[in-house]
């Protein structure tokens, strides 16, 4: 997606350690337009799915979601939440996922309320690193007897082989923009052509 490519050039900061900063459009502070802009395009790639849930996991993905799940008749969004505790009384589904940014692994937690055989649902996040948060929640989606349906992910940081794996195991995969190379050094950004 040519907006998003050309807005991570001009705002992206490459940081040491493969971290990508778009805190001035995407992580902080949120851009709406484009937002909407990334929802429309989601829908366009997932058109033919019978989407009727989109899961995603806080803070970053939901923003994101929400905006793209206007352009999917508003679908319910849930989102996995981080916690502290799991409770033990059977009413969740959950997971361990690897944080990328922190390096602490998570519980993850999703109430079985709302999250069920019936559904068929597409998985949104901000980013795809080594492919951690998005296992964990497809893993939860097994869990459930849901259908995935899909990810979809704004920005793919493609040398890490998270989106890799997650191709070699047929997922769904698409990612708005994905990033071959980037340089802290210089700051320059390289996407791939797709
Ligand atoms: P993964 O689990 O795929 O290794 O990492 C994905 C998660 O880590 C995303 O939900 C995102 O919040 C965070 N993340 C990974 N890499 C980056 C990055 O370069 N920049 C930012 N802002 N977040 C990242």
């Amino acid at each position: 997606m040519k907006l998003l490519e050309e807005r991570i050039r001009k705002d992206g900061v490459v940081k040491e350690g493969n971290v990508l900063k778009v805190d001035s459009f995407l992580n902080h502070r949120m851009d709406i337009e484009l937002f909407s802009e990334m929802g429309k395009e989601f829908k366009r790639i997932f058109a033919d799915k019978p989407i009727n849930k989109i899961l995603t996991i806080e803070a970053s993905g939901i923003g994101i979601a929400v905006i793209a799940a206007q352009y999917f008749d508003n679908v319910p969004v849930v989102f996995a939440k981080k916690s502290q505790s799991i409770n033990l009384d059977g009413s969740v589904y959950s997971t361990k996922i690897q944080s990328f940014t922190h390096g602490r692994v998570y519980d993850v937690i999703v109430s079985k309320k709302y999250l069920s055989p019936e559904d068929h649902v597409l998985v949104i996040d901000d980013f795809l690193a080594n492919g951690c948060a998005i296992e964990g929640l497809i893993s939860i989606i097994k869990e459930s007897g849901a259908t995935l349906e899909g990810v979809g992910i704004a920005i793919e940081k493609g040398f890490q082989d998270g989106g890799k794996k997650l191709r070699e195991t047929g997922v769904n995969l698409h990612s708005l923009a994905i990033v071959e190379s980037m340089d802290a050094a210089t700051g320059e950004i390289i996407f791939r052509e797709q």
